[in-house]
C-alpha cells in the first residue's frame, strides 16, 4: 500500500492504527531499499513476510502480471496451472534475452532485477567466503558439469587451435564429461602419492604443456573440493604455470565455497598466477535444489564472454532459489552454517578415528582435504573385495547416504578413456577405503548415527570374515 491508500484506510480504521501499520510497512521497505542500494547480502536474514512482499513487488513489474497487458508474441509468460504460477511467484519470463543470459529483458523488469540482484549477492558471498578479489560472477541454470562445458566452449573462441585440456585426475564423471561434451581431448595427469594423500603432480602438468605445445592446450582444468584421499589441487603452483606458459586456467570448485581452505587456494592462485574462471555448484554450497551453478572470475570481460556464449534464455528458478535463500539466511546465517560445518568436520574426524581404531583400521591421514575423509578397509579378510562391496550395500540399506566405499582395481571407461582404479583417483591406491564427508548443513546427529550404523556393519562383516555366520540374512 502506498501513502494514498493508507490515508484512505483511515476512513475505516482509526488513524493511529493505520499510521502504526504504515510505519511497520516502512520497516520492510527499508530493508528492500538497503538491498537495492548496496546489492549485498543483508547481515541479518529477512522474515518470510519481507521476502514474499519483495517477490510480489518484483512479479508485478513483469508484463505477464500487468492488468492491461495484451500479448501477441510467441512467448508471453502464460502458464496454465496456478500451482506452477505460485511455485515461481508469478515470475514466468526467465532470464536474459535471446542470445545472452545476462541481458535485461524488456518484458520483464522484475525478473531482470532479480537476476542482477542475485548475481550481485552471489559475488558478495564469494568474497565473504574467501575469494576477496573476485571481480564478476553469474548464476547459470545448469549444474556444475555443464557450466564447466560452457567455460571451455567460451575459451575455444579465444584459442581456436587448442584441442587438449590438461586435467589432474579426479574420479568424478561429470567434470570429465564436461571436457568431452565441449569437444576436447582430456589429458589425464595422474596424482602423486604423498603419505596417504594424493596430490597434484605439478611437474607432470608442466611436461604435458611442453610436450603438446602451449597453443594447443585449451586450458588447465584443476579441482579444489574432492573425495579424500585426494587433496585439493596445488592451485598456486598450477596458476603460476598457467601464467608462465600463457595457458588459461579453469577451476572446478564444485563444493568448495563452503570451505575457507578451498576459497583461499583460489584467492592465492589468482594472486600469484592465473585463474580465469572458477565454477561452483548451487545445491552443494547453498542448500537449494539441484540445477544451478555460479561461474566467477577475475576479469569482468571474460566472465561476460562466458555468459554471452550461452544461447538463448534460461530458467530463473536457480537464481530465485539462491536469492530467497541468501535473503532468508543473511550473511550472518550463512557464516554460521560454514562455522558449524567446520566444527562437525572436526567431530567426524575424531569419531571416524576412534571407530577405525576399534576395528583395526585407520583414518587415512589427509590433512589437506577440508571436507572429505577416508577410512581404510584393509582387515575384511580373504574375500576383502566382496566384503567391501557388501559394506556399500549394507550402508545403503541402513539409510547411510553419501558414504562411499571404494574397492581396489575397479575399471571404468568414459568416452573411450579407461580409468584403472576408478573411484580412487589413482591407478594403484594401496587399500580399499570408505569415504564420508562433512558438507554444509550436516549435524552432529548425522555423525553420531552414521558412526553407530557403520560400527554395526563392520562388526557383522568381521564376524563373517572370521567364519561366523557366513550368510547372514539381509538387514531389514
Ligand atoms: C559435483 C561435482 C561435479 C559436478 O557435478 P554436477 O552434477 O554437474 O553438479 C564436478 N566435479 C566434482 C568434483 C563434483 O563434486
Amino acid at each position: 500500500m502506498n501513502s494514498e491508500n493508507f490515508a484512505l484506510s483511515e476512513k475505516m480504521v482509526p488513524a493511529t492504527y493505520v499510521r502504526r501499520a504504515g510505519q511497520a510497512r516502512r520497516g520492510h521497505e527499508l530493508l528492500i531499499r538497503q538491498l537495492l542500494e548496496q546489492g549485498k547480502c543483508p547481515a541479518k536474514g529477512w522474515s518470510e513476510a519481507t521476502v514474499e512482499l519483495f517477490l510480489n513487488e518484483l512479479a508485478v513489474m513483469d508484463s505477464n502480471n500487468f492488468l492491461g497487458n495484451c500479448g501477441v508474441g510467441e512467448r508471453e509468460g502464460r502458464v496454465a496451472s496456478a500451482i506452477v504460477a505460485r511455485r515461481h511467484y508469478r515470475l514466468i519470463h526467465g532470464l536474459g534475452r535471446s542470445g545472452d543470459v545476462a541481458a535485461v529483458q524488456p518484458k520483464a523488469a522484475g525478473s531482470s532485477l532479480l537476476n542482477k540482484l542475485t548475481n550481485s549477492l552471489a559475488l558478495d558471498v564469494l568474497k565473504m567466503a574467501g575469494v576477496r578479489s573476485v571481480e564478476s560472477c553469474f548464476v547459470v541454470p545448469m549444474a556444475t558439469g555443464m557450466s564447466l562445458t560452457l567455460c571451455f566452449l567460451t575459451l575455444r573462441q579465444r584459442r581456436p587451435e587448442a584441442r587438449y585440456i590438461i586435467w589432474p585426475r579426479v574420479d568424478q564423471k561429470s567434470c570429465f564429461k564436461a571436457m568431452l561434451t565441449a569437444g576436447f581431448v582430456p589429458v589425464v595427469v595422474e596424482n602423486a602419492p604423498e603419505g596417504d594423500e594424493l596430490r597434484t603432480d605439478v611437474e607432470a602438468v608442466e611436461r604435458q604443456i611442453r610436450r603438446l605445445g602451449a597453443e594447443s592446450v585449451l586450458c588447465v582444468h584443476s579441482t579444489t573440493s574432492c573425495f579424500a584421499p585426494r587433496a585439493p589441487d596445488r592451485l598456486e603452483e598450477l596458476a603460476v604455470l598457467c601464467a608462465k606458459y600463457d595457458v588459461p586456467h579453469i577451476v572446478n570448485n564444485a563444493y568448495g565455497v563452503q570451505s575457507s581452505k578451498c576459497m583461499h587456494l583460489i584467492q592465492e592462485g589468482a594472486r600469484v598466477g592465473r585463474v580465469d574462471a572458477f565454477v561452483q555448484s548451487l545445491d552443494k554450497n547453498f542448500l537449494v535444489p539441484v540445477g544451478g551453478a555460479i561461474v566467477a572470475g577475475f576479469d569482468r570481460a571474460f566472465v561476460e564472454e562466458i555468459s554471452g556464449t550461452y544461447p538463448g534464455r534460461a530458467s530463473a528458478s536457480p537464481s530465485l532459489d539462491l536469492l530467497v535463500t541468501l535473503l532468508t539466511l543473511g550473511a550472518d546465517g550463512y557464516r554460521k552454517l560454514l562455522a558449524d560445518r567446520k566444527e562437525v568436520f572436526a567431530l567426524l574426524t575424531e569419531e571416524l578415528k576412534k571407530l577405525a581404531c576399534a576395528h583395526g583400521e585407520r583414518l587415512l591421514h589427509t590433512p589437506h582435504n577440508p571436507i572429505s575423509l577416508a577410512v581404510s578397509l584393509d582387515g575384511l579378510g580373504a574375500r576383502r573385495g566382496d566384503a567391501v562391496t557388501r559394506l556399500g550395500a549394507m550402508l545403503f540399506t541402513r539409510q547411510v547416504s553419501g558414504a562411499r566405499v571404494v574397492p581396489l582395481d575397479k575399471e571404468q571407461t568414459i568416452g573411450g578413456h579407461t580409468f584403472r582404479g576408478f573411484m580412487s583417483h589413482s591407478e594403484s591406491y594401496p587399500c580399499p577405503y570408505l569415504n564420508a564427508a562433512a558438507a554444509v548443513g550436516i549435524t552432529g546427529e548425522d555423525v553420531a548415527l552414521c558412526v553407530k550404523r557403520l560400527d554395526k556393519c563392520l562388526k557383522t562383516l568381521r564376524k563373517e570374515a572370521n567364519g561366523g555366520q557366513s550368510c547372514s540374512p539381509p538387514l531389514s
